[in-house]
């Protein structure tokens, strides 16, 4: 079975200084480092890590071909990822200060560009699963489309919008959201929602999983770890928790992956870069 991820390709752009800039203010940086990023790029690199088959979806500009080359390394096939002329690679300009808090400027650029026969050339079939965020355009057709051909969806709904969620909901199979995204999603909408099954995470307090159809809940607490960078925690457990669906794992065993692959990401600076393999996975939960 494969993860297909109609997902966000981004650079992120970090900037560590000692304050935030003022309106008018010009700062040197102390240092800066360029990653992966991107809700999509992040899953699809989680979920390949994790060792599932993972074609990602998406677009970047005409330049930068080294996020398709670290997406290639970690797994993620990429030929279905086109080039787009006269766009930005979609990016995030991320400024972090001495205590920790941040400012982050994001560009979506060619992420939402993506053309609309996009999704309908990915081959998508029954048993297969769809991935989507909030990060691209076309996620409601890709969706209908998915369902239409038998596969499931798992939208992980951020960031968050109303007005997305309620376009995509009705082709949902699984919604991921954390502890904040799900209290909207009630408010929005009721707790009845008209999914198969929800994935809620909630930071250090773990996750659960909640199958609508059957009314069984699992909880998954967190692993106790020392965080240095929590960015892209939601990404890598969604991710993992993919992997482990298509490779047939039951909930709570892809939701015990998930969170170990998560506590280890959190200890690590950065997002897409920072997802953990499999072998360190399996290592870390003997
Ligand atoms: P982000 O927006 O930072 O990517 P999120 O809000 O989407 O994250 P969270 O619910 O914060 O997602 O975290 C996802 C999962 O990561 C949690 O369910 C947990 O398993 C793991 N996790 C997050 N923070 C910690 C932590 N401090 N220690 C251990 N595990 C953590």
């Amino acid at each position: 079975m494969t993860i297909y991820n109609l997902g966000s390709i981004n650079i992120d752009h970090v900037y560590r200084l000692q304050a935030l800039p003022r309106a008018g203010e010009t700062l040197h940086a102390r240092s800066y480092t360029q990653g992966l990023g991107g809700k999509g790029a992040n899953q699809s690199v989680a979920a390949a890590r994790a060792g599932a088959r993972v074609v990602h979806l998406g677009a970047t500009g005409a330049g930068e071909g080294w996020v398709l080359d670290r997406l290639a390394a970690a797994g993620v096939e990429t030929s279905a990822i086109l080039r787009l002329a006269d766009i930005a690679t979609g990016h995030a300009i991320i400024l972090v200060e001495a205590g920790g808090e941040n400012s982050i400027i994001l560009h979506g650029g060619a992420n939402l560009a993506l053309p609309a026969d996009l999704p309908g050339r990915a081959g998508l079939g029954p048993g297969d699963i769809l991935l989507i965020q909030n990060e691209t355009n076309l996620q409601a057709e890709a969706a209908a489309l998915a369902r239409r051909a038998g596969a499931r969806v798992i939208y992980s709904a951020a960031p968050f919008e109303i007005a997305a969620l309620r376009a995509v909901l009705p082709h949902v199979s699984i919604l991921a959201v954390n502890a904040i995204e799900a209290r909207d999603t009630f408010a929005a909408f009721g707790e009845d929602l008209p999914v198969e099954a929800l994935l809620i995470t909630r930071g250090a307090e773990g996750a659960e999983f909640r199958d609508l159809r059957s009314g069984q809940v699992w909880h998954q607490p967190a692993f106790a770890v020392q965080a240095v960078d929590t960015t892209g925690a939601g990404d890598c457990f969604a991710g993992w928790f993919a992997a482990g669906l298509s490779r047939g794992e039951d909930p709570p065993t892809a939701l015990r992956h998930a969170a170990a692959a998560a506590a280890l990401q959190v200890t690590r600076r950065g997002a897409g870069d920072a997802m953990p393999g499999r072998a360190e996975v399996l290592d870390f939960l003997k």
